[in-house]
């Protein structure tokens, strides 16, 4: 008998039995969301406080054939940052850990935390200690701590059917950019930098943040997001493909590639923007581009003229 595998289980199905796992511990809950939002919400005093963590992986996540150690570092304090503000908080303390191979050179090291040290900064964010320890391969570790006003956290489960689905910017660049890289194809400067240098999206929300329902942030795709955001608010989507904000270097990149720039937008990662839903009456007060709507019938449909197909990929798996 063949061994089932976590690539068999996929994703979401080990998130989900993790979920379960922790919830027979039968401890009273004290958390407001644990399991399955961007980051963990927990309250602390007045206050709430935001608990993420994310692994980048040589080899996986990052290369270093493409990005410096530099761009490494910060990469990694951003993205979990993006996870942070697309609660509605900010960040303020970071645990680094290290997993470094003992052959890795002294000079590149130091540029990895060079650029985590010189993000954090910009982010107002303080690292208060870490862990390092020896293993085959690279990996940076962060936990990054936030906090959030009650009357600004903005979850995947507040969202309501008629709301619509707004995107912060572009989306696919970063997807493309990184198979111009792999692919070492000159040009398209913009995409690249995208995908090496990615910034966390909160400040365009900041302005209107209280009509938003839902927010998360778009690391794994558009669709992927989506789905999370249907699927923690129990309803479903409509989304416009034509209406998805593309850039006009990913469609030239996109003519190249042979490849639809909408799959990159869809499927791709890398993005951080943000994701979010509004009641339709907030639309004159809110920037961003409407790319769908919530239904009340649950699942994720592309709407193209009169045809509504469902959309059955769902973004970056990481098994
Ligand atoms: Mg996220």
């Amino acid at each position: 008998m063949q061994t089932k595998t976590v690539h068999a289980a996929g994703e979401l199905g080990l998130i989900r039995w993790i979920a379960r796992s922790v919830d027979k511990n039968g401890r009273k809950k004290k958390s407001i969301v644990g399991i399955g939002d961007d980051c963990a919400v927990v309250p602390i005093g007045k206050r709430l406080c935001l608990l993420t963590v994310d692994a980048l992986i040589d080899g996986i996540h990052f290369s270093q054939r493409w990005s410096s150690p530099e761009e490494i570092g910060r990469k990694a304090i951003e993205v979990n940052v993006s996870d942070i503000v697309a609660k509605g908080g900010y960040p303020v303390y970071a645990l680094v850990s290290l997993i470094i191979p003992p052959t890795f050179p002294l000079k590149k090291f130091q540029g990895i935390y060079r650029g985590i040290v010189s993000a954090a900064k910009a982010r107002d964010v303080e690292i208060v200690g870490g862990n390092l320890s020896r293993g085959r391969q690279l990996i940076i570790d962060i936990s990054l701590v936030g906090f959030v006003g009650r009357k600004n956290v903005r979850l995947r489960s507040d969202a309501k059917p008629g709301d619509l689905i707004m995107v912060t910017g572009n989306l696919g660049d970063a997807a493309a950019g990184l198979e111009l890289l792999r692919k070492n194809t000159p040009g398209f400067a913009p995409l690249k930098s995208k995908y090496l240098k990615p910034t966390s999206s909160g400040g365009k929300v900041k302005g209107f943040i209280r009509y938003i329902h839902a927010m998360e942030d778009i690391s794994d795709g558009l669709a992927a997001e989506a789905m999370h955001i249907c699927e923690q608010s129990k309803v479903g989507a409509v989304l416009y493909p034509k209406k998805v904000p593309l850039s006009p270097g990913l469609r030239k990149a996109s003519r190249l590639l042979r490849k639809d720039p909408l799959s990159f937008a869809l499927f791709g990662g890398d993005d951080y923007e943000l994701v979010f839903t509004i009641p339709s009456s907030a639309l004159p007060r809110v920037k961003g581009f409407v790319v769908g709507q919530i239904t009340r019938k649950p699942g994720i449909f592309l709407s193209g003229g009169n045809i509504s197909r469902p959309l059955r990929k769902h973004g970056f798996e990481h098994f």
